[in-house]
């Protein structure tokens, strides 16, 4: 089967992507997108009102009425001479905190932006402005102006002779720095509020994340034990106790284990271990009597003696039940000593903790219980008896050679006449 563990990973990855993009990047650019937009409108429509103000200032001074006029090259409102004259500048720039600036055609010639050495800074050009707006009597706004060396938002306003010829331009802006610092004091809320969102959120995910993939990892690692055959791999107690559909999905991973595990494991007709399962153990108790200190263990076989007669007379079913019975006999009196599995028909294996002496003992108590137990089927009341050989295990013979030492005893009991233990 192919496994693609990095599936549900990226699925969470692109999330966190997402969510880091929209949330933690786009919301703020956007809503900074926004405010400086609607910054930008007011202040253009702000300033369009304040560069009219100021050329329609000078216009209310001319008594004459004369208007604007160029004279030796200055430019000229009824008798002010507009480059020597700053006060009407001043006074508005007191007023509003913009700052404003007088062109002569594309030559700047009065402002009330002074230079670091404090005086007006004069004699600076604006051509293209000039050629392309100013000289068309058309307005133009920026964003994106210098002026000093420092950027500026400004509106250039045209001024025109009285008989309407271009003349010059009014010049109203207000330093970038000081528009950057509203709109980012009004963004700022917001992308705080992003941060936040965007931070929970990620942080949450990856709980989430953590907690999904961890669980699946660990199911599929129980499961693919269980496939193989390996019933030991336990399911860890934080995942059976989660109310989590993992921890539902563990917990039936866990019956299923142990009803298959059971089925593969005991014999259906008795309930006893089956020989599989009981090679399994029996090794167990092979590999503790070889370890240093390690108790020894005695291994019995037993076979019920002339049991196809009780077949041939009373029938099958009548067999099954007296196998029934004596597996009953063995296990509950194998509990405390060991354990007792069939080994194959109506042979049955007996393994003991410890030595003989005590096994003995234990063995003979269960072949007198089964001498005296009474199978009732139909009308019949049918008994058995059974022989067993008996060894105990010593160090360093293998397990092949204790089954078959075993055998060879049981058989020497058989031959004896049966009903009697062989060691
Ligand atoms: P012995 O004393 O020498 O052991 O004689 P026996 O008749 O017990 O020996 P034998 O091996 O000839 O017969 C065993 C019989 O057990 C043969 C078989 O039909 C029967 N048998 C094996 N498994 C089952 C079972 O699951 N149910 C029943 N009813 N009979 C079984
Ligand atoms: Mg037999
Ligand atoms: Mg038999």
């Amino acid at each position: 089967m192919k496994t693609r563990r990095w599936n549900v990973a990226s699925v969470f990855l692109a999330f966190a992507i997402f969510i880091f993009t929209v949330v933690g990047l786009g919301f703020p650019y956007t809503v900074k997108y926004v405010v400086t937009s609607v910054k930008e409108q007011e202040m253009e429509e702000h300033l369009r009102v304040l560069a009219a103000e100021l050329a329609h200032s000078f216009e209310l001074r001319d008594t004459r009425g004369a208007g604007f006029y160029l004279a030796d090259g200055d430019l000229m409102c009824g008798d002010i001479n507009v480059r020597l004259d700053g006060a009407l500048m001043d006074d508005l720039r007191a007023l509003t905190d913009v700052h404003f600036a007088v062109f002569n055609a594309g030559k700047r010639v009065s402002t009330t932006i002074t230079s670091k050495s404090g005086t007006r800074y004069e004699a600076a050009f604006e051509i293209d402005i000039w050629n392309q707006y100013g000289s068309q009597g058309e307005t133009y706004f920026t964003t994106d102006g210098v002026i000093n060396e420092k950027p500026f938002w400004g509106y250039y306003y045209p001024i025109q002779s009285g008989q309407g010829f271009p003349l010059g331009m009014v010049y109203a802006g207000v330093e970038a720095s000081k528009m950057e610092a509203a709109i980012e004091k009004t963004v700022r809320p917001f992308r705080i509020f992003g941060n936040i969102i965007c931070a929970v959120s990620l942080v949450l995910l990856a709980v989430g994340a953590y907690y999904v993939l961890r669980s699946q990892r660990t199911v599929l690692k129980f499961m693919r034990m269980f496939d193989k055959g390996d019933f030991s791999e336990q399911v860890p107690k934080w995942l059976l106790e989660s109310k989590s559909e993992y921890g539902e999905i563990g917990r039936h991973l866990v019956s299923m284990r142990d009803s298959l595990d059971g089925r593969v494991q005991k014999d259906t007709l008795t309930g006893l271990f089956n020989r599989r399962a009981a090679m399994y153990t029996l090794k167990k108790y092979f590999v503790e009597a070889n370890t240093p200190g390690g108790e020894t263990f005695c291994f019995a076989i037993g076979d019920i003696d002339f049991f196809k007669k009780v077949n041939d007379t009373y029938g099958h079913n009548c067999g099954d039940e007296v196998l029934k019975k004596v597996s009953q006999i063995l296990s509950d009196n194998m509990k405390e000593f060991g354990f007792a599995a069939r080994w194959g028909g109506e042979e049955f294996i007996l393994v003991f903790r410890g030595k003989l002496p005590q096994a003995m003992r234990q063995l003979e108590y269960i072949l007198a219980s089964v001498r005296s137990a009474v199978v009732e089927y139909d009308d019949y009341q049918v008994k058995v008896t059974m022989t067993f050989g008996i060894i105990q295990y010593h160090a360093p013979n293998n397990l092949d050679y204790v089954i078959s030492a075993a055998d060879k005893l049981l058989y020497k009991g058989k031959e004896n006449g049966r009903n009697q233990i062989v060691s």
